[in-house]
């Protein structure tokens, strides 16, 4: 494998691998990079060995000289950045690995890229591009007037967390502005679906209910999050790709705004009809209001028009998207037992005491 079509960074996260799964089924050539960290799962792309188009690099993304030789040796045209820290809550109890992962680590992406892009011909450099996966979280809270935030929205970040994707969209434009590098920022949403770690709401609600535990919901659980089903993301991406235009935002959203309260009932009723408990106790009668998170944003909302134009449009409603995840969670529990409970047991982190 000489010169390869995509390379993916944390290509065995949640949205990584199914970023993987989708470039291998249509034949593409993948580097994955990724230091397998707690949140990423070796089984969530299973019988690569003898795969000819897939190469794995278990690499911490933080150390440059690893990354010049897999540039130096693989020539990829393709870059979607995606690997970082991603827990909000972890940010609060320990920001010191979200600097490194996601501002010195974005660093060496585009410091990698660039000094291999300058290598390039014209006609290369007219094929190179380079795709940084951000948040919607960069933009801050709104409140429940305010009109979904498009492209040219104001960074306004409040957990370390969405700072520290803050700093690596800053980074992005800068390397794009000043040495004319092809990035391209793409914001998502709260994405959800199958091999997503345990530690986010969806998940760690199925979780609860199929441990027949409490499910802790913070606050009173009004908070506002705009959803997408990760395959729907991993289109946009690659749309982006195809027809989006260097040195711009796109946001990839969905329209669909659901407060958190009403995504543990949904789980909860599509877990009564799919796995119904003993004496027709409902799943709802877990849930527990917890404390607060320190600093909760409490709405994000993306525009999403400019992908529109591209003629991107999401596949999944959430009504189906949740019950495919539900049933895939369901079908797929020894990922949550053996996998992830070793790990994580589901314990409140991001106090501030
Ligand atoms: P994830 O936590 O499931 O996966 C992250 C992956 O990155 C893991 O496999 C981990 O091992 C790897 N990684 C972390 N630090 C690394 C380092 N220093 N070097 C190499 N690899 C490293 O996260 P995810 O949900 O798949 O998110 C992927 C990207 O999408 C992130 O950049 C995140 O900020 C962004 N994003 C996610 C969501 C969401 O809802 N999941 C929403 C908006 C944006």
């Amino acid at each position: 494998m000489k010169k390869t079509d995509f390379l993916v960074t944390g290509g065995y996260g949640f949205i990584g691998s199914s970023l993987i799964r989708n470039l291998l089924s249509k034949d593409h050539s993948v580097i994955n990079i990724d230091k397998l960290t707690y949140s990423s799962n070796i089984n969530s792309l299973e019988n690569l060995e003898d795969e000819k188009n897939y190469k794995f690099y278990q690499e911490d993304i933080c150390n440059e000289n690893s990354l010049f030789t897999i540039f130096d040796k693989y020539r990829p045209f393709n870059i979607i950045h995606l690997a970082a820290e991603t827990h909000v809550d972890r940010s609060i109890d320990g920001p010191e690995n979200f600097i490194n992962s996601n501002i010195l680590g974005t660093y060496n992406i585009l410091n990698a890229s660039y000094l291999f892009w300058k290598s390039l011909n014209d006609n290369e450099r007219e094929k190179f591009k380079l795709i940084l996966v951000s948040t919607d979280e960069v933009y801050g809270s709104l409140s429940s007037d305010d009109i979904p935030i498009d492209e040219n929205g104001l960074y306004k970040p409040n957990s370390p967390y969405s700072a520290s994707k803050a700093a690596s969209d800053h980074l992005g434009r800068a390397w794009f502005k000043t040495y004319k590098l092809p990035v391209i920022i793409t914001n998502t949403t709260n994405n959800y679906g199958p091999w997503q770690f345990p530690e986010k709401l969806i998940p760690l609600t199925i979780n609860k209910c199929l441990k027949h535990e409490k499910i802790p919901v913070y606050g009173d659980g009004s908070q506002i999050r705009d959803w997408i089903y990760v395959e729907d993301h991993i289109t946009g991406i690659l749309k982006v790709i195809e027809e989006g235009n260097s040195g711009e935002k796109y946001n990839i959203g969905a329209n669909n705004e659901v407060r958190n309260i009403d995504v543990v009932e949904l789980i909860c009723s599509i877990l009564d009809k799919l796995k119904p408990m003993k004496d027709d106790i409902k799943y709802n009668s877990l849930i527990n209001y917890v404390d607060d998170r320190p600093g909760h944003d409490s709405r994000y909302s993306l525009d999403n028009n400019k992908i529109k134009n591209l003629g991107w449009e999401p596949k999944f409603t959430w009504q189906k998207g949740l019950e495919k995840t539900v049933k895939w969670y369901i079908d797929n529990s020894e990922f949550l037992k053996k996998d992830v409970n070793k790990i994580y047991s589901g314990e409140r982190l991001g106090r501030i005491t």
